[in-house]
């Protein structure tokens, strides 16, 4: 680990404060993805801004009918909470499949989507249910946010604040996942908001996508025999010793059918 300095800010307005003065100052959230990192040597931030001591940046209210969740809100703390459970199940049961008891305890929403692993759950939900991840200086729509292979469209230094999830009528998550880190091989987030259907997939690709044909067909018929013959195209997914591209685009269209047949 190369030396830095270390800051635990109480307010927001202080961790922005702290950020912004230093360019290579870094987030830390629950140090799930950061801490390993940094072990590793592979980033050499000169000050980690950690942002356990913010209230403003952790739990869950509502707020014009949608879930506003704060950055700093811990995987465990999402899959338990009375609001998500109630209003959004499918995402507290998203939390609720996130690697094991430890990494729940300690992993937030806003480092993971940060991270953009393209085997992460929430990018799924954030996309399928049209959410808005709010930041220190604007609003970023899901379907903007994740631009790639670990890379998102933050720009240095800017903070995740919370993410904005609207309640759709119905939604489901359905993955195939790695049996020990139980990342999510392929992922598929459904939701149903009146005549519009999102689909979002994530493990499969570099980045979380949707797939517009089966989102069309299953406007039109909300079944899983819908897209049962609706396939993505391997080329371009992810392949390495867990699954190849063509296992994982079959695994596509399994898991979609499985998140519709869950919605009820
Ligand atoms: C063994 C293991 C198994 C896992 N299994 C799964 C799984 O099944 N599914 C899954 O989805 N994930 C899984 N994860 C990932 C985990 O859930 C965490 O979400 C992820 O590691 C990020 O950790 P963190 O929230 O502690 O963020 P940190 O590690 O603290 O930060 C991650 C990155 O995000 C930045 N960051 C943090 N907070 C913010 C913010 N508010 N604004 C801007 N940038 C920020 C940091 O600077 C850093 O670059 C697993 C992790 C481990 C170690």
């Amino acid at each position: 680990m190369y030396a830095f300095e270390y800051q635990r800010p109480a307010t927001l307005a202080d961790a922005v404060a702290a950020l912004t003065r230093s360019e290579d100052a870094r987030p830390l959230s629950g140090g799930m993805t950061l801490l390993p990192t940094l072990k590793q040597r592979l980033a050499q931030p000169s000050e980690l801004v950690d942002l356990s001591g913010v209230p403003d940046l952790q739990g869950v209210r509502e707020e014009d009918g949608a879930l506003l969740i704060g950055a700093f809100t811990r995987h465990a703390d999402v899959a338990a909470g009375e609001t998500v459970r109630r209003r959004i199940p499918a995402l507290a049961r998203l939390a609720e499949s996130i690697g094991d008891r430890q990494v729940r305890n300690r992993g937030t929403l806003g480092g993971s989507i940060a991270n953009a692993d393209p085997a992460a759950d929430y990018p799924a939900a954030v996309v399928a249910l049209n959410a808005t991840v709010r930041t220190d200086r604007r609003e970023i729509a899901g379907d903007d946010f994740f631009t790639g292979l670990f890379e998102t469209a933050l720009e240095p230094g800017e903070l995740v604040v919370g993410v904005r999830f609207p309640v759709p009528d119905a939604a489901a998550y359905a993955k195939f996942r790695h049996p020990a880190s139980r990342y999510a091989l392929v992922g598929v987030f459904v939701a149903r908001f009146g005549a519009e259907v999102r689909l979002a997939v994530t493990g499969a690709g570099p980045s979380v996508f949707r797939v517009p044909e089966m989102e069309t067909a299953l406007a039109s018929d909300f079944r899983p025999e819908a897209i049962a013959g609706i396939t993505v195209d391997a080329d371009g997914l992810n392949g390495d010793i867990h699954a190849a591209p063509d296992y994982r685009a079959h695994l596509v269209t399994v898991m979609a059918r499985r998140a519709v047949a869950a919605c009820g």
